[in-house]
């Protein structure tokens, strides 16, 4: 069963003045994470303050949208209904050396396993909500009609 990303319909996050600039890269179709300009940690998820050293001179950063599958799971029984299942949430690891939690979509569950290339697709869900998903490397969005 090829797996898809959720419809429209789904509750979606709500920018924050410290989250908005991950959300605008996405709708821009791109991963944007934060790196200090202090002692070049990068910082993700989104925060006023670096991870390593607290400071708060961050700047935002372009990913390359690459990455690899470090772990995940496959749900079968959503936490409302307005999940479609199976849905398959987890942990990519950026080429560039943070963890993003997102969800894996366009193959079969049966493909998944720790350590596939994958990359990141973008899917509007709203004028402000652009999600991520990933993407076995190489393959297409699905279509979400079919
Ligand atoms: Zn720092």
């Amino acid at each position: 069963m090829m797996l898809k990303p959720q419809r429209p319909g789904i509750p979606l996050p709500v920018p924050t003045i410290v989250s908005a600039p991950f959300w605008e890269g996405c709708s821009a179709g791109e991963i944007r994470y934060q790196c200090c300009n202090d002692c070049d940690a990068i910082t993700m998820n989104p925060s006023p303050a670096c991870s390593a050293c607290f400071g708060p001179n961050l700047r935002w950063e372009a990913s390359s949208g690459k990455g690899s599958v470090y772990s995940y799971t496959v749900v079968w029984r959503p936490q409302t209904p307005d999940f479609e299942v199976p849905y398959v949430p987890a942990i990519i690891e950026m080429e560039e050396g943070f963890p993003l939690m997102s969800s894996i979509v366009g193959c079969d569950v049966e493909e998944i396993e720790v350590a596939m290339l994958v990359e990141a697709v973008f899917v509007k869900m709203s004028d402000e909500i652009t999600l991520a998903y990933f993407v076995p490397e190489g393959r297409d969005l699905p279509d979400l009609a079919v």
